[in-house]
């Protein structure tokens, strides 16, 4: 194994999830992570490859909503306050629906956690992917674990400086890249990426992509396994979601002790499995060491789960000595027993129940949902005006929300005020009925005043409804029309 001495730093976490105070922050060196080959080492490139390739191309899909609206499948347009997911378009008003996205993303972490534990983390979280990247650039500039380690303990000298100028570049150019994947969700991408390139974007998306940057290149560069230890509160609350049927990374002690070093082809009869080579400690990205149970500081990267492996295969043994399974399992084949996989249970069916209803919901009302909404403001300052004909007249702004992609025309009338008429300001003057033009994905702004003859006004405030019609329903917005006491 590692011919360095593998004391590198100082000891890890000892947290068992379940119990036990966890402190705020305890500084444990920086980790050297070896390069290991695996299944879940495959498992990881390809995650990465995929979620890098969404995070960066997923903006330049498109979608066709037809003439003059944008067509990104997937667009947060910030200034035009609207969002754009495929054929569903979500207006501010509608904000609940990212709140159901998002109930929906929480409540799938939790039902992956208590399935497969901290899958998240250990494959798909940004903070893991870029900083395996980051690790990968570290591997091609200085090397391996032995050689980084080395590394770090010579002098610095000319060439030193240069292989840390050549890995910090790296990081900025993926840090840069990292900011403007970002920033593209939020407008045109291809426009925006001829702005950004060309230098005619807006100063606020150079400051964003910048920011943002930042933060990978020091997150990802040199904060690392602290971000997922001491940063990220899932790590903090993930035990609650966890029982002892969960899948997580476990060391099958049973099998593995008593370990200790052993020779090739020599007999395992009467001792455990474990040659106590730390090769699960040197692959570790957050450098813990397994054998002491589940820990706070475990990511589920799987990558001991390899380290390991190929340790056992040179022993021929049998593999799994560290392996996704259930400390329900585990202590069952302690014991003699055999282990068995349960997914379906109590916590997974309430979990799944929970986001299938959120769904449901989400799904009914996407169907339902109007195309067409109106709010009417009372003016208040004069509630009415006593005009040279004896008549009180009171104004309304009347918005009309037109969420279909097509220009349409409303016609508004009135309903509870006798012999009332209406103006509309640039458009009809005393007609009983108006007819509102609001062009498509817009609202309609009108100033409307609404005059009535004095000897109809029977009160200080009488109930005023305006009817809108021309959509799939009939909208009465109920109001009030303000005249002197009498
Ligand atoms: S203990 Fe294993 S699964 Fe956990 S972070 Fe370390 S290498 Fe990854
Ligand atoms: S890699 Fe396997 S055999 Fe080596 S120390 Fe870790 S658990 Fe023991």
């Amino acid at each position: 194994m590692d011919s360095v001495p593998s004391e590198t730093r100082p000891a890890p976490l000892p947290l068992p999830l379940h119990k036990g105070e966890v402190p705020l922050y305890m500084e444990t060196g920086k980790a050297y992570p070896r390069a290991v080959a695996g299944l879940f080492r495959s498992v990881k490139w390809w995650t990465m490859l995929l979620t890098l390739a969404w995070w960066h191309l997923g903006p330049l899909l498109r979608w066709d909503r037809g003439p003059g609206a944008p067509d990104q499948a997937i667009l947060i347009d910030l200034p035009g306050r609207r969002a754009y997911v495929l054929f569903i378009e979500i207006w501010p008003q509608e904000i609940y629906y990212l709140t159901g996205i998002l109930a929906i993303s929480a409540i799938l972490l939790f039902l992956m956690s208590a399935v497969a534990g901290r899958v998240w983390c250990g494959f798909i979280c940004w903070q893991t992917v870029y900083t395996d990247l980051f690790v990968w650039v570290e591997k091609q500039v200085v090397g391996d674990r032995n050689q980084r380690i080395a590394f770090d303990r010579t002098p610095m000298s000319g060439s030193k400086l240069a292989k840390l100028a050549a890995i910090n570049l790296a990081w900025a150019a993926i840090s840069l890249a990292c900011g403007v994947g970002f920033t593209l969700w939020f407008g045109d991408a291809f426009q925006m990426l001829r702005d950004i390139f060309t230098f005619n974007a807006s100063v606020p998306v150079y400051v964003f992509i910048v920011v943002l940057g930042g933060f990978c290149f020091l997150l990802a560069g040199y904060a690392r396994e602290r971000v997922c230890v001491y940063l990220c509160p899932y790590s903090r609350f993930q035990a609650a979601m966890f029982d002892e049927h969960s899948l997580i990374i476990t060391y099958e002690a049973w099998r593995g002790e008593p370990g200790g070093p052993a020779r090739k082809g020599q007999s395992f009869e009467g001792r455990g499995h474990c040659v106590d080579c730390r090769a699960c400690i040197q692959a570790c990205p957050t450098g813990i060491d397994i054998r002491r149970g589940n820990q706070l500081a475990c990511i589920g990267c799987a990558l001991c789960i390899d380290a390991c492996d190929s340790v056992m295969d040179r022993y021929d043994l049998p593999r799994g000595l560290i392996s996704y399974d259930s400390s329900a399992n585990v202590e069952a084949r302690g014991k003699g027993g055999a282990g068995r996989l349960r997914i379906i249970r109590p916590r997974t069916l309430i979990y799944g129940g929970v986001m299938a209803l959120v769904a449901t919901i989400m799904t009914v009302r996407l169907v339902s949902r109007p195309d067409v909404d109106v709010n009417v403001l009372h003016e208040r300052s004069p509630l009415f005006v006593q005009m040279s004909d004896g008549s009180i007249r009171n104004g309304y702004v009347y918005k009309v929300l037109n969420m279909k992609a097509e220009d349409r025309t409303f016609r508004v009338s009135l309903e509870g005020a006798a012999g009332a008429t209406m103006d509309v300001v640039g458009g009809e003057s005393h007609v009983s009925q108006v007819s509102l033009q609001v062009p498509r994905d817009s609202v309609g702004t009108f100033r409307v005043y609404v005059s009535t003859p004095f000897d109809k006004v029977t009160a200080k405030a009488m109930p005023l409804t305006f009817v809108l019609e021309g959509s799939s329903r009939t909208i009465r917005s109920e109001s009030l029309f303000a005249g002197p006491e009498k």
